[in-house]
């Protein structure tokens, strides 16, 4: 299959995206073709990457002066020490603004890469390669970076955007199953904010997507890029719009801190938890139609996707879940704010809800 590119134009950047298989080994004459120049570049690579893919990296860059950073990614190191640590392989090997940073990894990677190339000098050149259906689908659009804190995830960092990415299909090949369907999960939320068609589309072919068959992988990449583009397009910087793509999200971020981000749960996983409260939240609270409920719980079930809180959490963790959803970085007072479904599509956002209200459906959602 021919790859596809997709613009993306934010107030701060104009970049294209280009999703296809077997990418890297053309990766010099891909930067080429899309204006993109430097002498020196600096690799930040996930340790989990292949070591052929990395080396078809270097070989396509050959021309260029090459340096590389590799990375523990977790969320452990998904720090300031880490960005330290590649700030100071810039200032060490003298970069300029003109130079470029290529991060070779998942989320992680890349919201830390991205940060570092925000800060160097206050921005140097920025190429995504991501190489999780993850970051392929969500992370590596829209310009977010940073890092955790011992306050919590993400709350440091800035906006960012690359100057290109590059999404080879041909990473997923040795990502585990767990994380693609982490991958999916995303995919999956940004169906159903905005596109009932791209739903249906998923609920056909979720299978093939699941064992990354082309030419569905492709599509289902290509689609929920391609709705994060035209959302992250008019809200950049998260003001309003911008807030769909936290839909599940304000569960999902207090799932994951309640087990302590710990392997048990990861944020793909939880996503998809979170999302299946906010559309039994969104049904309890009649907003959300039966029969659109029951298409996506059902989707949910055929697909295998984890759907139960009740296997991760007991009664007894409702009150630090419930502190975790009043801390979320999107809630600003003692009320929580949800991103909610009226339909598939269509998603509503600024609707606050006391925290007893919550209270009183988690403890039903944990003895169901
Ligand atoms: P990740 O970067 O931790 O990758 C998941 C795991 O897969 C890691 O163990 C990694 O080493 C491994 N891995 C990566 N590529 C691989 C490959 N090709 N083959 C085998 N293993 C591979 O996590 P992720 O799911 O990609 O991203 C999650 C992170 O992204 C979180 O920190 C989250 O906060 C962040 N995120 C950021 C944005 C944004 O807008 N910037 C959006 C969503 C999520
Ligand atoms: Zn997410």
């Amino acid at each position: 299959m021919k790859p596809i590119k997709l613009k993306i134009n934010t107030r701060t950047q104009n970049y294209s995206i280009i999703i296809g298989s077997n990418l890297v080994s053309n990766i010099s004459k891909i930067i080429k073709e899309n204006s993109i120049d430097f002498k020196k570049c600096l690799l930040v690579v996930d340790k989990n990457i292949s070591k052929q893919s990395v080396s078809e990296v270097k070989k396509s860059l050959n021309q260029k002066k090459l340096y590389v950073y590799n990375f523990n990614a977790n969320e452990i190191n998904k720090n300031f020490n880490s960005v330290n640590k590649i700030l100071d392989v810039l200032l060490n090997k003298n970069f300029s603004r003109e130079d470029c940073v290529i991060s070779i990894g998942g989320g992680i990677t890349g919201d830390i890469s991205g940060f570092a190339a925000c800060l160097f000098k206050r921005g140097l050149k920025f190429i995504n390669i991501p190489t999780t259906l993850l970051s392929q689908v969500d992370s590596s659009i829209g310009g977010k970076t940073g890092v955790n804190t011992k306050y919590g995830k993400n709350l440091i960092g800035s906006f960012y955007q690359p100057n290109l990415v590059i999404s080879d299909i041909q990473f997923l090949k040795t990502l585990p199953k767990r994380e693609v369907i982490c991958g999916y999960g995303e995919i999956l939320k940004h169906s159903l904010i905005a596109n009932k068609k791209f739903f249906n589309f998923l609920d056909k072919n979720s299978d093939k997507i699941l064992k990354l068959s082309s030419p569905s992988i492709e599509k289902a990449i290509y689609e929920s890029c391609n709705i994060k583009k035209s959302v992250v397009e008019k809200d950049e910087k998260e003001k309003n719009l911008r807030k769909i793509l936290n839909f599940g999200h304000t569960f999902a971020h207090a799932y994951e801190a309640s087990l302590g981000y710990s392997k048990k749960l990861n944020h793909g996983e939880a996503v998809i938890l979170g999302m299946k409260s906010a559309l039994s939240f969104s049904l309890k609270n009649n907003l959300l139609k039966k029969n659109d409920y029951n298409s996506i719980i059902n989707h949910i079930s055929r697909a295998n996707l984890p759907s139960k809180i009740k296997n991760f959490f007991k009664i007894k963790d409702l009150n630090k879940i419930l502190s975790f959803m009043i801390k979320d970085k999107k809630n600003n007072t003692d009320k929580i704010n949800l991103v909610l479904l009226k339909r598939i599509g269509l998603p509503v956002i600024n609707k606050t809800y006391k925290k007893n209200s919550l209270r009183v459906f988690l403890k039903n959602e944990l003895r169901n």
